[in-house]
């Protein structure tokens, strides 16, 4: 479908911008992104791809929003003090770019849940902050055949990296193997700093216009890490594991 007069003008840059242009304007309007957790990481995610136009976006989150999540999480204002993050980060992104339709899926992921949300969606951001979580979308995503993006943060660090299904990349079980035990894995009270969840969740929504777009070179086998106290980003080469218990399958062993 050709963009209306009010798109060329809204997206003007992208469509200036070699290597989008308007076919690639009508491939992030055509794209639907799954984000789940709209907290420090989906805030900025969220906010930039309804910018960008991505056409339908969905959020999953179960939470409200509360007074300390506004230290970091941007898409969240004062008057949202009680709502659910999903309708609150909904009217955000509407504010911005009423050509996106948001999808607010007002749920936790739970192994009964997951893969009939994924079904709807062509490229998932994680943005939680637990392990039990992030494994969860791991394998969901590597068997519903998903593309993801895994980011994490802690205190004034972060770690970012995308998976694609049969580009012979690790997914992040591969490279974590399991949850730590019970008790290390309980988060700290204390962080992440302000602006920390800017930069890594806007990575995250970089991955998926990059994969949407077909531009550039998706974060596929290594780790990207960021130290905010030094300013210093690190790409750690990870192999795939062909033992992995979640991508390890015949479906991946061609590659
Ligand atoms: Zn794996």
């Amino acid at each position: 479908m050709p963009l209306t007069t009010e798109q060329q003008q809204r997206y003007a840059r992208h469509i200036a911008l070699g290597g989008v242009g308007a076919a690639g304007q009508a491939k992030l309007l055509r794209a639907k992104v799954l984000l789940i957790g709209v907290g420090g990481l989906g805030s900025p995610a969220a906010l930039y791809l309804a910018a960008a136009g991505v056409g339908t976006i969905g959020l999953a989150d179960a939470d409200a929003v509360s007074l300390s999540n506004l230290q970091r999480q941007v898409i969240h204002t004062t008057a949202d003090l009680g709502r659910p993050k999903a309708l609150s980060a909904g009217d955000a992104m509407r504010a911005i770019n009423p050509d996106v339709t948001v999808n607010a899926h007002r749920l936790f992921v739970t192994a009964a849940n997951i893969l009939p949300l994924l079904a709807d969606y062509d490229f998932v951001l994680d943005c939680t902050d637990t392990f039990a979580a992030k494994f969860l979308i791991n394998d969901a995503c590597v068997l519903a055949g998903k593309p993801f993006s895994h980011a994490g943060i802690l205190r004034f660090g972060g770690q970012l990296m995308t998976y694609a299904p049969g580009r012979g990349a690790p997914c992040y079980r591969c490279v974590f193997a399991a949850p730590p035990p019970a008790g290390q894995a309980a988060e700290p009270p204390a962080g992440p700093i302000g602006a920390l969840p800017g930069v890594i969740g806007s990575l995250q929504a970089m991955e998926a216009i990059k994969y949407i777009t077909g531009q550039g070179e998706l974060l596929l086998g290594c780790l990207l890490t960021y130290d905010a106290l030094k300013t210093e980003f690190r790409k750690i080469k990870l192999p795939r594991r062909t033992d992995c218990a979640a991508c390890g399958g015949a479906s991946e062993n061609f590659a």
